[in-house]
């Protein structure tokens, strides 16, 4: 389907980002047939799930009491997590408050799908590469520049999809239809990873909050601080407890420079408020912010709050959720809206294509969503799933032109 010129690579489709969502994408177009390029600025595959060091990876499980026995998705979904529950990912489904989650080792999603990854002969991956800017006309995207290292690609693809998180591509042709006010922002993330910890720790997500709101009160810390949170790795009922300190920090004003200063202030009130926590040491942080909003597409339906807590299907539903709406707000803090039990929505195919043009789609965070209801959408169940049907769909695309 697809052949190179001397200055010019062409694909069938391309996909900018390798995040949950990209990589989705790759393996689902790759698996079909067709010639893909996958295209990411970071060293890495897994994007943000791997950068912010997430320990539990939400929304692909149904809204049950009981452990689920299977994915609310379909598809790559089952496989992803088969890959990642068996040797030597060792990740385990369990239940967090009224939810599930898949808890695994941040390292180990970026190993499994840096080796998923090379399974497919048409599938060409491009770490270190960033997506510059695309030229288009009559609502077609004709090629789109590349920057790497050494020098600057131009590729003709069949299909692009935006699958950069923060709307880079759909930004640059104008396909937006939201950026959520700034006022309206969600506190953004910085985590650590922290060892050393005296065990057992079953108490630590209640005691690290409640000894920062402390620290908060006595006006040692910032007030967001109290919004911390604790994700335990697996051997918390081990002598010593190790995991991710989850901070929420603002998403304007904070560059990554103070985020690292103030993970090491909240570090060093917990040393000394937290007996258990005396001996922790930091092992590793992560590289950036990660803010929670973006650019999105303006695609032919926006999915809202209301279809979420609604639970409401639609024809063309390609992607199930039951996750909760997760607003961190500035003004109240997390808040969580639950969907009713044994319960879920759909996600419209529409969200995921533009309006305008005809060849691009967009996966996973910025996808056509209100900023509320992306408090939903944007886990990392959800986009894999929505990466999945873009890579189907920018196939279908392929066949009909
Ligand atoms: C603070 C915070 C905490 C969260 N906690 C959890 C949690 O505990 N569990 C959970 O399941 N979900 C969590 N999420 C949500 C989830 O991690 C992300 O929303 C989800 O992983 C997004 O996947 P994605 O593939 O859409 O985008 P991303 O993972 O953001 O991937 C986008 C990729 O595109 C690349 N990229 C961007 N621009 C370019 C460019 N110009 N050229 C090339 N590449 C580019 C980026 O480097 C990145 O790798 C959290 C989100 C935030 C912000």
């Amino acid at each position: 389907m697809s052949g190179n010129s001397q200055n010019t690579l062409k694909c069938d489709v391309l996909i900018i980002g390798a995040g949950m969502a990209g990589v989705a994408a790759s393996i689902a177009s790759a698996s079909l047939g067709a010639h893909v390029i996958l295209v990411e600025s970071g060293l890495f595959f897994g994007g943000t799930a791997v950068r912010a060091l997430h320990r539990d990876l939400c929304g692909w499980f149904a809204n049950t009491v009981e452990l689920p026995s299977s994915t609310i998705n379909d598809g790559l979904a089952v496989e992803f997590v088969q890959r990642m529950i068996r040797e030597p990912f060792l990740g385990k489904i369990r239940p967090m408050g009224r939810v599930h989650v898949l808890s695994v080792n941040p390292g180990s999603v970026r190993d499994m799908l840096g080796q998923w990854l090379t399974e497919y002969s048409g599938l060409q991956t491009q770490l270190h590469s960033r997506f510059v800017d695309l030229d288009y006309a009559a609502g077609h995207v004709n090629s789109v520049r590349i920057a790497t290292r050494l020098t600057t690609q131009t590729i003709e693809p069949g299909v692009v999809i935006d699958a950069s998180g923060d709307g880079a591509v759909i930004g640059a042709c104008g396909a937006v239809a939201a950026e959520t006010r700034v006022s309206e922002r969600q506190y953004a993330g910085f985590s650590f990873f922290v060892t050393g910890i005296e065990g057992p720790g079953e108490l630590l997500p209640i005691e690290i909050p409640y000894h920062l709101s402390h620290a908060v009160k006595s006006g040692v810390l910032p007030h967001f601080a109290k919004f911390t949170n604790f994700a335990p790795a697996h051997e918390i009922r081990s002598k010593t407890v190790s995991g991710t300190v989850k901070l929420s920090v603002p998403p304007e004003e904070f560059e990554t420079e103070e985020a690292k200063n103030f993970a090491g202030a909240v570090h060093a009130e917990l040393k000394q408020r937290l007996r258990t926590y005396a001996n922790a040491e930091i092992r590793y942080l992560s590289p950036q912010i990660i803010r929670r909003d973006g650019l999105r597409l303006r695609g032919a339906h926006i999915l809202r709050s209301r279809e979420i807590l609604s639970a409401k299907k639609f024809g063309d539903g390609v992607v199930k959720n039951a996750w909760p709406m997760e607003i961190w707000d500035q003004k109240h803090g997390p808040q969580f809206r639950y969907l009713a039990p044994e319960e879920h929505y759909e996600i419209p195919l529409r969200c995921l294509e533009s309006v305008e043009f005809d060849n691009l789609l967009a996966a996973g965070r910025c996808i056509s969503v209100s900023s509320r209801a992306l408090g939903s959408t944007r886990v990392t169940g959800p986009c894999w799933s929505l990466g999945e049907q873009a890579g189907l769909h920018a196939a279908r695309i392929l066949t009909r032109s």
